[in-house]
C-alpha cells in the first residue's frame, strides 16, 4: 500500500493494492475520505499515516457505491460520519447480511494474505442523501451528487478548490468498465461523463486505474456513445441479440479487467435498449 499526491490537499490510493481506489480531500478543519477499498488493515494504515503527516482527524467517509471493493473497508471509519446515497445504503444494509462468517472463511480460503480480512464487517452509512449533499468547512466544500450510470445509486464527490472529483467506478481508467451491475444504466452512465466534462477538474480519481485529465473521460464518453448508437441500428434493424452484441464486441477499446466483463456488459445494455 502506498498513497499518492495528487494535488494540494488530495490524496489517494490508485495502485491496486487496495482494490478499488481510495481517495481522501483534506478541508481546513477535516479530513474526508471516499470509498474504503477491500483491505481493512491497509485503510486503517492510509488514514492513520494521513492524519499524522496532515495534523488533522478524518470526519467522514463518503462511499460512492456498494460494491465490495469499495465498502469492506467501512469498519475503519466507525467513529466517523458514513455517507451514501440512499440507494448505495440500501444495498450496502443487504450485503452486510449477505456478508457471513461462512462467506468470509471463504474468501480468506481463496486470498493470497488472508489476514487482509481479519475483522472484516460491513457498516451501514450513517447519512443518506437524495440526489445532492454538500459538507461546508469555511470557505470550502465539497460537493457529493448522485447520477447513476455504473450502479443506481453511484455518486461522485466534487472538490471545486483542487479541481478534483472522485468519480468511483463511473470511471474506471485504461480498462473496461463493469457495467454488469443489475441497476447499471448506461445512458446515466454518459449524462454523468457529460457533467463530469462541463465541471472545472483537473484531477479525475477513478475506481480503478490511475488519476487522468478530461482527455481520458472524453474517450470514455466516445466509446460509450458509439457502442449505444451501434446498438440502436442493430436493433431497430432486427438484428438478433447476439449479433448485436457480437457486433457492439468488434469496436475495440481497453480489455477488461476480467474477462467475462465485456460480454456481460454489453449485454445489460443490450437488455436496457430493448427494455425501455
Ligand atoms: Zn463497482
Amino acid at each position: 500500500m502506498s498513497y499518492e499526491k495528487v494535488a494540494e490537499n488530495v490524496y489517494a490510493i490508485t495502485d491496486g493494492s487496495t482494490r478499488g481506489n481510495i481517495a481522501a480531500f483534506v478541508l481546513p478543519s477535516q479530513i474526508v475520505f471516499i470509498d474504503s477499498g477491500m483491505y481493512l488493515p491497509l485503510i486503517k494504515e492510509f488514514r492513520e499515516k494521513l492524519e499524522e503527516e496532515i495534523g488533522r482527524k478524518t470526519s467522514a467517509l463518503v462511499i460512492t457505491h456498494p460494491h465490495g471493493d469499495h465498502i469492506y473497508g467501512t469498519k475503519v471509519f466507525s467513529d466517523c460520519r458514513i455517507i451514501s446515497s440512499k440507494e448505495t445504503s440500501d444495498r450496502i444494509r443487504q450485503s452486510r447480511k449477505d456478508l457471513t462468517p461462512e462467506k468470509i472463511e471463504e474468501m480468506k480460503k481463496n486470498a493470497e494474505d488472508p489476514s487482509l480480512f481479519d475483522g472484516l464487517e460491513i457498516l451501514i452509512p450513517t447519512e443518506t442523501f437524495e440526489h445532492r449533499l454538500v459538507i461546508e468547512d469555511f470557505d470550502e466544500q465539497l460537493i457529493i451528487k448522485r447520477t447513476g450510470g455504473h450502479t443506481e445509486g453511484s455518486s461522485y464527490i466534487y472538490y471545486p478548490k483542487a479541481k478534483a472529483l472522485m468519480a468511483g467506478d463511473n470511471l474506471f481508467i485504461n480498462s473496461f468498465p463493469w457495467a454488469g451491475d443489475p441497476t447499471a444504466n448506461p445512458q446515466k452512465w454518459i449524462d454523468t461523463f457529460k457533467e463530469y466534462l462541463s465541471l472545472d477538474v483537473d484531477f479525475f480519481i477513478p475506481g480503478h486505474g490511475p488519476v487522468s485529465g478530461k482527455k481520458k473521460v472524453q474517450e470514455y464518453l466516445d466509446y460509450f456513445e458509439k457502442v449505444i448508437v451501434l446498438m440502436r441500428k442493430l436493433i431497430t434493424e432486427g438484428y438478433s441479440e447476439v449479433k448485436v452484441i457480437e457486433r457492439a464486441n468488434e469496436l475495440e477499446f481497453y480489455p477488461p479487467r476480467q474477462e467475462q466483463w465485456k460480454d456481460l456488459s454489453l449485454k445489460k445494455w443490450y437488455q436496457f435498449l430493448t427494455t425501455k
